[in-house]
């Protein structure tokens, strides 16, 4: 598992000779597991960072995050466990495609897997009790921390005077006291630590997962349902181009620039269609799927129809790559977009 930044840290011990406890706190780069750090750095805990990486949510915030308040951070790939969880969510979605409760109470679970190995003595996050009305009132948080198995072990800096003491607590390892008491979706507290530690670099609280944004969660889902999740490329390819289902079920995937058409072409897999013209400008679009001669010929005239055609004369000639062969046809006007707008998963 790949860790970053400040290696063989010693063991320290407290100002009356106890060890400090360690832990690992889940870090999102955001304010609030910044605060967390900081926090816990004042209860006298050593503290790593862990955050957890999928194609929906980069590791980036968090890296810069850790660099800056000198944490050590593991980086783990989460993927498969989402992807596990979004084709079946135990307590379902938030408004889009998001199963947070189960996401974060597996990500926990997964952070208490490392303290394990690691021989730590908690996992911390930056939650705040009611910050969000669905997924951090005190019974989500409940949920999440007997899901996740780490009870008595999962410790919450911003709102842990607000719940039981944990094991490491009771075990005087952390001073209670430093903990702080924060609930409600008021920032101004959190605004004033930053000022207090010095913060000034932090995305918005709500930034960063694309399993939160509506028009995502529709890609996704339509993906679910058709080609499946099982290809994690396919899922990358989320991220970028329009995206367009066939009559018959079949999926297109448009370019919309020139890096598009690149990072399509690029990856290409040996079962699917590529489908772009050759005497005009315009886009690149793969099709997942060996595709019959009707979604080709579709497939042909939505990549005309989104081309720079108007300032060519004649039919525009599309090359097609299947199977190791290509070969080009000539596709003859008019070349309607509004015809496929219907088919666009928007
Ligand atoms: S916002 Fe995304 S990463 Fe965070 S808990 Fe929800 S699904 Fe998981």
């Amino acid at each position: 598992m790949p860790s970053e930044g400040n290696e063989n840290k010693p063991v320290g011990t407290n100002e009356n000779g106890t060890r400090k406890a360690r832990g690992l706190s889940l870090m999102s780069g955001g304010l609030d597991s910044q605060l967390a750090v900081c926090i816990l750095r004042e209860a006298g805990a050593e503290v790593e960072g862990v955050v957890f990486t999928t194609p929906f949510f980069t590791p980036d915030s968090a890296r810069k995050a850790a660099a800056a308040l000198n944490v050590k951070l593991h980086v783990v790939d989460f993927t498969a466990d989402e992807i596990a969880l979004i084709e079946n969510p135990p307590h379902g979605f938030g408004g889009a495609m998001n199963p947070c409760i189960d996401c974060h109470a597996k990500m926990i679970a997964r952070a208490g897997e490392l303290m394990d190995e690691l021989g730590y003595d908690f996992v911390a996050t930056g939650e705040v009790l009611n910050q969000r009305p669905m997924s951090q009132n005190r019974q989500s948080l409940g949920v999440v921390e007997k899901c996740s198995g780490l009870k008595g072990r999962l410790l919450r800096p911003l709102c842990a005077q607000l719940l039981e003491p944990t094991i490491p607590e009771q075990q005087g390892l952390l001073d209670r006291t430093k903990l702080l008491g924060l609930s409600g979706r008021r920032r101004e507290p959190q605004m004033q630590l930053a000022a207090k530690f010095g913060l000034v670099d932090y995305p918005s609280p709500a930034g960063g997962c694309k399993l939160t944004e509506k028009g995502f969660g529709r890609r996704l889902k339509d993906l679910l349902e058709h080609e499946g999740l099982h290809e994690r490329r396919l899922v990358e390819l989320l991220n970028i181009a329009r995206r367009f289902r066939l009559p018959d079920g079949t999926g297109v995937i448009l370019g919309r620039d020139v890096h598009e058409n690149r990072e399509l072409a690029a990856k290409l897999a040996p079962t699917d269609t590529l489908v772009a013209p050759v005497s005009v400008p315009g886009p690149t679009a793969i099709l997942p799927a060996v595709a019959s001669a009707a979604d080709l010929d579709l497939a042909a005239r939505l990549v005309c129809a989104w081309s720079r055609f108007d300032k060519f004369e004649g039919d525009v000639t599309v090359k097609i790559v299947s199977g190791g062969e290509t070969r080009e046809i000539a596709v003859p006007r008019p070349y309607a977009r509004e015809k496929f707008l219907p088919m666009q998963v928007l």
